[in-house]
């Protein structure tokens, strides 16, 4: 079984100049949802280019365009992943070729060790999600990859999956809601609840996983919602700390436009010391590999 995790977790992910490539991760977890629902993690490419081309607009990086083509044959080459054609991973092919009847799935001995061994479905997403996503998204990624996790054994599985990848320094909560006194950074909300901030957590500007330092210059204090909004690129920030907010978010009540547009040309809060300030590499990285699209202008 560990053997398995270690080739999930050393999954030969493409990138180009830093770029985030959610595309194998996503396949992933797609057909871990199949195997779930039917027994068997079959994907049709026909019908699983829409949904996967739909997640990574939904979770990837800011994109042009998308290409659900690539990790459906290129992930032949790590070992858990048959299509049922002879594409090659270094061979050229057509996106006609693909759409004509090309299924792919988990290798059998792959499928095999899923069936024998209950935990390691779990085990396998929460380990896909822990060294991809930050843990903000892993319950929008489950709802819509279609994967239950309420039938993974969830607290195994994480505990399992903080083993594989990179190790979070515990400090980081309690010294950036420290810097930020508590506070989101955004709008200002920190109630307490038997003296402890309750709503309020602390953000990675560039993602643990995406290699993100856990130093409070990596760091703000955000309320839930404005966390949840950062983590999905609705909001960003500029260099000296203006709070962006995507021109793709659509306000359709005025509490969307009270919890974010609102936000527009304001800036974030200054933590207590200018050292602790966000450092503009992460900003900048933020801005590029999540903040979704243009943002939106003042007027
Ligand atoms: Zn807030």
């Amino acid at each position: 079984m560990d053997d398995w995790l270690e080739r999930i977790a050393t999954l030969n992910v493409w990138s180009r100049g830093g770029q985030r490539a959610p595309h194998k991760p996503l396949l992933i977890l797609l057909a871990l949802a199949a195997w779930q629902r039917t027994g068997s993690s079959e994907l049709d490419f026909s019908r699983t280019e829409p949904e996967l081309a739909s997640l990574l607009r939904s979770f990837g990086p800011p994109a042009k365009q998308v290409a659900p083509q690539y990790p459906f044959v290129h992930l032949q080459s790590d070992g858990f992943w048959t299509l049922n054609t002879d594409i090659r991973v270094s061979e050229s092919f057509t996106l006609t070729r693909l759409r004509n009847g090309v299924c792919g799935r988990f290798t059998p001995d792959f499928e095999r060790a899923l069936d024998v061994d209950p935990r390691l479905a779990a085990d396998v997403a929460h380990l896909v999600m822990a060294a991809h996503f930050p843990d903000s998204l892993h319950r929008d990624l489950c709802d819509a990859i279609g994967l239950d996790v309420d039938r993974l054994d969830v607290e195994v599985a994480r505990d399992r999956a903080a083993r594989l990848v990179r190790r979070r320094d515990p400090r980081f909560r309690a010294e950036v809601l420290r810097a930020y006194s508590q506070k989101c950074a955004m709008c200002g909300f920190g109630g307490l609840l038997g003296g402890q901030a309750i709503g309020v957590e602390a953000a990675h500007i560039r993602w643990h996983a995406a290699d993100g330092p856990d130093e409070v210059a990596n760091g703000l204090a955000l309320c839930t919602v404005h966390h949840k909004l950062f983590d999905r690129g609705v909001l960003g920030a500029a260099d000296d700390g203006e709070i962006l907010v995507s021109a793709d978010f659509a306000a359709m009540s005025e509490a969307d436009d009270l919890y974010v547009t609102r936000l527009i040309g304001r800036g974030l809060a200054s933590p207590q010391s200018a050292a602790q300030a966000p450092e503009a590499a992460h900003l900048t990285w933020h801005r590029q590999q999540v903040f979704a699209g243009a943002p939106r202008s003042t007027d």
